[in-house]
């Protein structure tokens, strides 16, 4: 029996459920899909979903999850369904050659869809997955393009991309387009609480996710991480209860890791710190915005009273400032100590 609104497991996203369970079941489910939205979203799992119920032996249009298919596809151990992507890339490249690759390269799409044209081997539809298709190289892309305008029959094409702008306009207007969403932060945290975790933890990694319930469930899974931010926060909320000095000291520190190649952590720090002060923004404003340390709404409400409207939102401007000064190579030493100076709540 075939039931639409199945949610074939993913939090969120049922919208795109529905549209894709009701091409199936009417048999117009289109020969290429490019599945796209912001990292952990959830794109990887409708596609391997999507691969499912293509060929799940029930036949109703849903992934039943128990059949030996369903399984084998899950464990990425099924010959009908092939997936490829930076990762598969790197993995088959020699030596430390995988972690400098920056695209997706044309051999790899060639290796990918070598044997597109043959028939499945057990089930009903062969099912290729690309993923990061905005790394394709034109080359990639442009050997792509024969395929998507003549599939074979028999096969599906799956284009996962995280940011679809950056995918060649040839390749987007061949596909049906998915758009994925963040998803509502009440909808992760319950199922996070269906997961078996307790609901405060729920609550504190839905909001930390940003509507991606694959962070959510990461953070969730991981307590070391989640106190690691925790800990990264104290740090810097505790930088304006230091003596300039000891503040020079810790931006020398940060200076040192950026420049040993350490950058993404230095960029997660501010984005990390720009959240905080956001919740110190919305709080003093008094508007009901949805905060992201809803475990410290007291601290937040503390800092909001002490500083001001005016005051956190200059220093929320500061921060963006700063983290685009640094992508333009600006000196990182000058950049944060200006940072520190400028703190709003300092003693
Ligand atoms: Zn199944």
């Amino acid at each position: 029996m075939t039931e639409i609104g199945h949610n074939w497991g993913l939090v969120g996203h049922a919208w795109a459920v529905d549209f894709l369970t009701r091409a199936i079941v009417s048999n117009q489910h289109a020969h290429a899909y490019l599945l796209s939205g912001p990292r952990h979203v959830g794109k990887n799992l409708l596609a391997l979903r999507l691969a499912q119920a293509l060929n799940c032996e029930q036949q109703t249009a849903n992934p039943c999850g128990t059949c030996r298919t369903c399984k084998r596809i899950a464990k990425n151990n099924y010959p009908d369904v092939r997936i490829a992507s930076m990762a598969t890339q790197a993995a088959a490249a020699k030596g430390d050659e995988g972690t400098r690759q920056r695209d997706l390269r044309i051999d790899t799409v060639r290796t990918w869809l070598a044997d597109i044209t043959l028939r499945p081997y057990e089930g009903r539809r062969r099912v290729f997955i690309l993923d990061d298709v905005e790394r394709l190289t034109d080359g990639a892309a442009n050997a792509m393009l024969k395929v998507l305008e003549e599939p074979p029959p028999y096969a599906t094409i799956l284009l996962v991309a995280h940011t679809a702008g950056d995918v060649m306009a040839t390749i987007v207007s061949r596909c049906q387009r998915i758009k994925l969403r963040p998803v509502e932060r009440p909808a992760i945290a319950d199922w996070l609480v269906a997961q078996s975790y307790d609901a405060p933890d729920a609550e504190r990694c839905a909001a930390w996710s940003d509507g991606m319930p694959g962070l959510a469930l990461r953070y969730a899974a991981n307590p070391d991480e989640s106190s690691a931010i925790q800990q990264q926060l104290d740090e810097l909320l505790g930088l304006s209860q230091r003596s300039f000095s000891e503040c020079v000291k810790w931006v020398e520190e940060r200076n040192k890791a950026f420049r040993a190649g350490e950058q993404n952590d230095i960029y997660a720090m501010l984005t990390l710190w720009q959240r905080w002060w956001r919740d110190v923004l919305v709080t003093a404003a008094g508007t009901h915005g949805q905060l992201t340390w809803v475990d410290r709404q007291a601290d937040v409400v503390r800092v909001a009273r002490g500083t001001g409207v005016e005051a956190a939102a200059h220093f929320l401007h500061d921060l963006a400032l700063a983290t685009k000064q640094l992508r333009e190579n600006a000196n990182p030493q000058l950049v944060l100590e200006h940072l520190v100076l400028r703190l709003p709540d300092r003693r």
